[in-house]
């Protein structure tokens, strides 16, 4: 070893020690006489003193000494003068007095300092990761996402789960992206997919008796562009057999507040997690990721709203759309910049307009509400007695800003909710140590694409539709609710999961609900159905992203500071420049040719 102690570790009571550490150069100040550096390993930093006194060659060399170069440091542990001690690092109280210096390599200047507060734009601190995960900030989170991994890994091996491994290299499993393909050499014209999960995998798992399986699995998904998403990200994927929805409920959540409670001293968590089906989540939050928080739930006020004399609303409802709004406390004071700048973040969902009412905090009650208590833009169209009906169905009290938006049911609840969110980020109502769990479940099991015109998987769709919900699958697919379950904490999706189907016939009726043509359906998922008619046992089980989870862990919003080496936005690697160009060579060897778009 070229160290016997890591930097942050000599303290007083090692005063006196002789060590050898080894590190980067953190800082240098140069006093002439005495040349002081900052040493830092990934433990952390110790000031080092050269003194010509103790060793003249070692101080000579010293001088030469720049940012980042590796160095390798024998000498003496010794307490810090009086008054020269620094409260802020755990060393702070000593100081190595050095009698040998080996540097054991140089460095380029960098290109931003290793600090935690530097300002540097993504692409250049991905372009440079190698040097951007030296922060102590980004060990901090590597050590976390470890720790995190290592978890699972203890408290699932105790609950008799087995880590399986699944291929990459396989053929399309579906959840809803297009797939990332790779060309067979051997086999001209023939293209591996990279797995969207290890779902049909993990299911074929339980077919095998595995009975309780698990994976720290990576998921490929070539989706648009999106914020915060990745090409590839990483899950912890599991599936039980002989279960019901709640045994996977039960093991997850004991997982997660064991994760919570030993990683983020001081969180507050709340159990049993609470439940909503989805129907209720809709109604309540206008969306299946609800933060609970915070109240300011939504209500629908279009019978008071259409009501009004407001043509806006009334030509909403009649062309079938709803309103819904909710009251936003304390906020009836607020000024035209404010209302300005919440119309415009609700243009952004995209809302044709919001609409707001403030009632002052004068008025009484809202029963004593006088014309002269209201603001609105649409004042003119609104009797006192509509504003009274409709802060009554909204839980206003004097003081509030109620905020209506009217559209079609899916619009109004996109905008809602995220102003729900935004309006909560304003009035500072989220602690960042409370993680607010939330079971959602009962989701529908197909959704309406109006863009292809046809039924596809809500989630996915190996989804077991609920059992008296079976006599509308042909007829009425869009009544069918599946045992279908997401975890949500503080707004977030957390992961997913179902209690799948085991059953050749029932799989082949969902199929056929989406439109899968015979072919089609024994070409992608005939290894799948071949396996139910072999004994498969009843199963289910989730995928929950743990990129995400120890981003939420560590407060931080974009996964991919949690994640060693990520992608941009636009899906580029800038330390690799990947993806990239192969030679001609290797396209020949493939069979490909490239026919690029015309731009
Ligand atoms: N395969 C699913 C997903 O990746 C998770 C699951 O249903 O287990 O979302």
């Amino acid at each position: 070893m070229y160290k016997d102690t890591n930097c942050g570790e000599p303290r007083e009571s090692t005063v006196g020690s002789q060590i050898t550490v080894a590190g980067w150069v953190h800082r240098r100040r140069d006093h002439g006489s005495l040349i002081f550096i900052d040493l830092r390993d990934r433990s952390g930093l110790l000031q080092v003193v050269f003194n010509p006194e103790y060793s003249g060659s070692a101080h000579e060399l010293a001088g030469s000494l720049r940012s980042e170069w590796v160095v390798q440091i024998t000498g003496k542990v010794v307490k810090r003068l009086p008054g020269a001690e620094n409260p802020e690092l755990p060393t702070g109280a000593v100081e190595l007095s050095v009698t040998g210096l080996v540097i054991l390599n140089r460095s380029l200047t960098p290109p931003f300092e290793i600090s935690d507060d530097i300002d540097v734009d993504d692409n250049t601190r991905l372009k440079y990761r190698f040097i951007d995960l030296r922060r102590p900030r980004m060990q901090k989170l590597l050590r976390l996402r470890h720790r995190v991994t290592h978890m699972m890994w203890d408290f699932l091996t105790g609950k008799g789960f087995i880590h399986v491994e699944t291929p990459i290299l396989i053929k399309s499993t579906p959840e809803g992206a297009r797939d990332y393909v790779v060309p067979s050499r051997i086999h001209p014209g023939e293209f591996y997919a990279l797995p969207q999960s290890p779902q049909q995998l993990k299911q074929l798992l339980m077919v095998s008796g595995v009975e309780r399986y698990f994976q720290i699995a990576r998921c490929f998904r070539d989706e648009d562009l999106r914020a915060d998403r990745q090409p590839e990200h990483t899950q912890l994927d599991l599936e039980m057999s002989f279960v019901h929805q709640d045994d996977v409920m039960a093991i997850v959540e004991e997982l997660y507040t064991l994760i919570v409670d030993e990683t983020v001293p001081g969180s507050t968590i709340s159990r049993p997690f609470p439940r909503l089906t989805y129907a209720e989540s809709m109604e309540r939050f206008g969306t299946d990721k609800p933060d609970l928080r915070f109240g300011m739930e939504l209500s629908t006020i279009t019978e008071t709203a259409a009501s009004s004399d407001a043509r806006v609303f009334q030509a909403v409802v009649s062309s079938g759309g709803t309103i819904r709004g909710f009251a936003a406390p304390g906020c009836g004071n607020y000024g035209r910049r404010d209302t300005d700048r919440l119309v415009e973040f609700a243009k952004s969902s995209g809302a044709q307009g919001l609409v707001f009412i403030a009632i002052d905090e004068s008025a009484a009650s809202i029963d004593a509400l006088e014309d002269d208590h209201i603001k609105s833009p649409l004042k003119k169209f609104l009797s006192v007695d509509v504003v009274k009906r409709l802060a009554n169905e909204m839980g206003a009290k004097p003081g509030d800003l109620m905020l209506i938006v009217a559209g079609t049911a899916r619009l109004v609840n996109t905008v809602l909710s995220n102003l729900r969110n935004e309006m909560a980020r304003r009035l500072e109502l989220v602690d960042n140590k409370d993680f607010s769990f939330v079971w959602v479940y009962d989701f529908p099991l197909f959704e309406w694409d109006d863009d292809l015109d046809k039924w596809e998987p809500a989630h996915h769709v190996f989804s077991s539709p609920k059992k008296e919900h079976m006599q509308y699958l042909d007829t009425d697919p869009g009544k069918v609710l599946a045992d279908l379950y997401d975890l949500v904490c503080n707004g977030e999706e957390m992961g997913s999961g179902s209690i799948r189907i085991h059953d050749k016939d029932i799989q082949t009726r969902v199929f056929g609900v989406i439109g899968y043509t015979e072919d089609e359906i024994s070409e992608r998922f005939g290894q799948l159905l071949t396996a139910f008619t072999y004994g498969a046992p009843p199963h289910g089980g989730m995928g929950l992203g743990l990129d995400r989870l120890v981003a939420v862990l560590a407060g931080e919003r974009a996964i991919r500071e949690v994640i060693a080496f990520p992608k941009t936005q636009s899906a580029i690697d800038p330390l690799f420049e990947a993806p990239s160009p192969i030679t001609d060579e290797q396209l020949e060897e493939l069979h490909i040719r490239v026919v690029m778009p015309k731009t």
